[in-house]
């Protein structure tokens, strides 16, 4: 049986909707021009487009090379260019790099992963988002809630002990 990559989850998966993730792409919004499960730069193969905005088309990818999830922004600004049958961009105005590079000067510089230029665009390679791990709240009680109740424990036990030779002199 062929075994194809996921879109989604990029694994390797039988069929759609993939068995590991649930994802299937006919029941996906389709973003339109997208360029899905290409080979980029002999490394990157791109899962499905998550958002096609102004400037371009960001993508699920896998980097082969290194085995691990990344993301992708192709340069693709809206109205500029068209997306040829082999992949690659024809532009109408003639592209700005500025504007590719500004896509990325407002990340964190150890996000940005790889950069190069392929299909007559720029791609910029991400670290992909990270799910916001939010830290359990911490359980431990603090001393003033188990103090009261330790010296209650502590003052009861001494009266005990105190009353205990009064009732054996009272039961001989
Ligand atoms: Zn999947």
């Amino acid at each position: 049986m062929e075994r194809i990559y996921c879109k989604n989850c990029l694994r390797e998966t039988p069929a759609y909707p993939c068995p590991l993730c649930g994802y299937d792409p006919e029941a996906a919004p389709a973003v339109s021009q997208a360029l899905e499960q290409c080979i980029l730069h002999g490394r990157y193969l791109t899962g499905r487009a998550l958002e096609k905005t102004p400037i371009g088309i960001s993508y699920k990818a896998l980097d082969l090379e290194e085995n691990r999830p990344v993301s992708i922004r192709e340069f693709f600004p809206a109205g500029q260019a068209q997306r040829q049958p082999d992949g690659s961009l024809s532009w109408l105005t003639p592209p700005h790099p500025e504007g590719a590079l500004g896509t990325h000067s407002q990340m964190p510089e150890d996000v940005v992963l790889d950069s190069f230029s392929e299909n007559n665009t720029i791609y910029t390679v991400f670290r992909p988002a990270a799910p916001s791990r939010k830290r359990p709240p911490q359980v431990r009680k603090k001393e003033s809630e188990w103090l009261p109740f330790l010296l209650a424990l502590l003052l009861f036990l001494l009266t005990i002990a105190a009353a205990l030779p009064l009732l054996a002199c009272l039961h001989p």
